[in-house]
């Protein structure tokens, strides 16, 4: 077995998607879901049927004391994750004129404040072990800003900030800190945009998949990836480069 996985938001969508390829890739899963506790554990069933291991762990990843009640017995019972995949992210979007403190925060909380919970949670074990990789998923609107997303290019820009300041922290320990930037991934997060008119903005001319984002997080939780540290991979047709 190559380790442990923790794959936030891995009940539906890209964290789904990852989730999958790293138990492919030999992982143990920790499958964690806000809501969809059948999606999850219906996950973990698919996963184990294919020879694999998992387990749905249930917490919003914007409550730190739920983060800390549900990730400090599983770390005790099996030590830190290996492999740390900050995904469950939220939208709220609208013009910034608009947004209200609620909005603002909801997504801050969810998208910035998820990856503090969760990696505060398993970095004591991870930095003991002197090993492991700690993987956010970002977007291109943290990259280029996107109007009618300012608190979520907010939250996706700050994780961008928060992963090359930890890499430069935690380097000494082996432990390597990236993110996958995602253009348009078809999932539920984009179901009602105009898809062909959006497509005609990217260079390759479709929305991505789901299980692109997830080989990209494969390779950089690999051992080839090991000299790959604070970087930011876009998987985004060419929309921002
Ligand atoms: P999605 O289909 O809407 O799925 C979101 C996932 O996040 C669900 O599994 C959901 O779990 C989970 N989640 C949301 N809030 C949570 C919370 N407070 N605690 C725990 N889990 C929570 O979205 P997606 O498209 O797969 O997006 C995944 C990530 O990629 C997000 O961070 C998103 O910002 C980013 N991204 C997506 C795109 C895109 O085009 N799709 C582009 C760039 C970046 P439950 O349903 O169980 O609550």
């Amino acid at each position: 077995m190559a380790g442990i996985a923790l794959v936030t938001g891995a009940s539906r969508g890209i964290g789904r998607a990852v989730a999958k390829r790293l138990a492919a890739d030999g992982y143990r899963v920790w499958v964690n879901y806000g809501r969809g506790k059948a999606e999850a554990e219906s996950l973990c069933a698919e996963i184990e049927s294919a020879g694999g291991s998992a387990i749905a762990v249930g917490f919003n990843v914007a409550d730190g004391e739920a983060v800390r009640d549900a990730l400090e017995p599983l770390i005790e019972a099996e030590g830190a994750p290996d492999v740390v995949v900050s995904n469950a992210g939220i939208t709220r979007d609208g013009l910034f004129a608009m947004t209200s403190e609620e909005e603002w925060s909801s997504v801050i909380d969810t998208n910035l404040g998820g990856f503090y919970h969760v990696t505060k949670a398993c970095l004591r074990g991870m930095l003991r072990r002197r090993s492991g990789r700690i993987i956010a998923i970002s977007s291109v609107s943290g990259q280029a800003g996107n109007a009618g997303q300012v608190n979520y290019s907010a939250s996706k820009a700050g994780l961008i900030g928060a992963c090359k300041a930890l890499a430069k922290e935690i380097a000494s320990r082996k432990i390597t800190v990236n993110v996958v930037a995602p253009g348009f991934i078809e999932t539920d997060m984009v179901k009602d945009l105009p898809k062909e008119e959006l497509a005609k903005a990217v260079p390759l001319g479709r929305f991505g998949t789901a299980d692109e984002i997830a080989a990209a997080v494969s390779f950089l939780a690999s051992e080839q990836a090991g000299y790959i540290t604070g970087q930011v991979l876009g998987v985004n047709g060419g929309m921002y480069i």
